[in-house]
């Protein structure tokens, strides 16, 4: 299976609200999932970090998304996930976003999520994560919700070329490179 256009920002649709999957089981989501996951499997051989990919991003409006987890070899698809708890405290996240390459930007998240999902044999399941995970997570449900990174932006300065060749001392490019990596959803 070959890999799927990708949508890039300024494509309206990715501002657009995904459907709800009806029957998880149907020949035809099983499909959405194989395009998905050729997708994102032929995508992180160009893009080393990539670590999840959206129904949106491959131009179908449902609630699809397909996550490698920190330290998990295989991904998961997750199907219609919701967050059902987050926690007061909040967390700066540096991401990335495959449908606005090069870019990266620094977003706050809830540090911890509950999120509820259908799998694909049709079963309800959960997962309690923190930190990177659950600012994934976040990153994928906006994608159903019509939010791209640019949309939650609260800086307007929290934003970076990903190879910017930046203008400052030596000192302040040291204190850079000990920056932890952003996440590329
Ligand atoms: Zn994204």
């Amino acid at each position: 299976m070959s890999i799927e256009h990708l949508q890039l920002i300024g494509h309206a649709s990715l501002w657009d609200r995904s459907q709800t999957i009806r029957d998880p089981r149907a020949p035809e989501i099983a499909e959405l999932e194989a395009r998905l996951a050729a997708t994102l499997d032929g995508l992180r051989n160009d893009q080393a970090g990539l670590r999840s990919l959206s129904a949106p991003q491959i131009g179908i409006s449902l609630r699809m998304c397909r996550i490698f987890f920190f330290g998990k070899p295989e991904p998961v698809t997750l199907i219609n996930p919701w967050v059902v708890e987050a926690s007061l405290e909040s967390t700066d996240e540096w991401e990335e976003c495959a449908s606005i390459p090069h870019l990266r930007f620094e977003l706050r998240r809830f540090q911890r999520t509950t999120v509820e999902y259908v799998d694909m044999a049709g079963s309800g399941r959960s997962i309690v994560s923190e930190g990177t995970d659950a600012a994934l997570l976040q990153h994928e449900i906006d994608h159903f919700n019509g939010f791209l990174l640019t949309d939650r932006l609260h800086d307007s300065k929290k934003i970076e070329h990903r190879f910017a060749n930046r203008s400052k001392g030596k000192a302040q490019e040291s204190a850079d490179h000990r920056l932890p990596k952003s996440t590329l959803c």
